[in-house]
């Protein structure tokens, strides 16, 4: 379970306002949600929170029973393997094939490499992404090097998937194709976490939706459409 408890995040080099103020918000395990707001809102903000990557002003954030801003350093690379997180622009390494951008996933958390064998191609294979393990980031289409990404995010079995505006770079097809698949990841337990702007696909979805403004929630629905703000 994730709780953000009246949390203020202030950045230091930030002049007016914060980026959250009095921030609450649950979610619970093998939840779906969205969270939307104007760039600026506090979105990535969240996502940077709950990673450990800064730590709140005010107020806590905890994480099954975990005060992130209270894990040391040196427990931080520990903590995070609770999440797989994709982003807008991919993050592949570029001169790395498909396969290696995955097994360097298990590699850093020191998969055994026989278990990696059998687990890489499969994960490949689940993404539909067969055929292009041997295949470098730029000769994939974006929506394949999304996949990929996602194939490197749940590699090592998160409980949680943050995804950064997953869609920002990707055709209206390879979108949807994207979070067809979260879906699934979604209904295979894990809680997913979506930052979008991209309005048009949570009315699709149908999701809990969490709507920011100037670091606040505005509205939290379930099953939301953004027609409804
Ligand atoms: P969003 O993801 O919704 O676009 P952010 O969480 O990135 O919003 O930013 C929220 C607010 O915090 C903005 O006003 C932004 O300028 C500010 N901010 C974000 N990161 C920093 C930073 N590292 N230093 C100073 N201000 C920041």
């Amino acid at each position: 379970m994730i709780e953000f408890r009246n949390v203020e995040k202030r950045y230091e080099d930030q002049n007016a306002g914060a980026a959250l103020t009095d921030f609450n918000l649950t979610i619970k395990d093998g939840e779906f949600v969205f969270i939307i707001g104007d760039s600026g809102a506090g979105k990535s903000t969240i996502l940077k929170l709950l990673m450990g990557e800064e730590k709140a002003s005010k107020g806590m954030v905890m994480v099954d029973g975990v005060n992130v801003g209270r894990i040391r350093r040196s427990k931080l690379p520990y903590y995070r393997r609770h999440f797989g997180v994709i982003y807008q622009d991919f993050r592949l390494l570029k001169d790395y094939t498909i396969y290696e951008n995955v097994a360097f996933a298990q590699r850093v958390v020191g998969a055994n490499p026989i278990s990696m064998k059998r687990r890489i191609p499969k994960m490949l294979e689940q993404l539909g992404l067969g055929e292009k393990a041997e295949s470098l980031p730029t000769q994939l289409s974006g929506g394949e090097q999304q996949r990929a990404a996602l194939a490197r995010a749940l590699v090592n079995g998160p409980l949680y998937l943050l995804a950064d505006e997953p869609t920002g770079n990707l055709d209206p097809a390879s979108s949807q194709e994207v979070m067809r698949l979260l879906e699934d990841i979604n209904r295979s337990g894990a809680t997913v976490i979506v930052v979008t702007h991209d309005v048009a696909m949570v009315d699709l979805m149908r999701k809990r939706v969490v709507a920011l403004k100037d670091g606040q929630v505005i509205r939290d629905q379930q099953e939301g459409g953004y027609e409804n703000a």
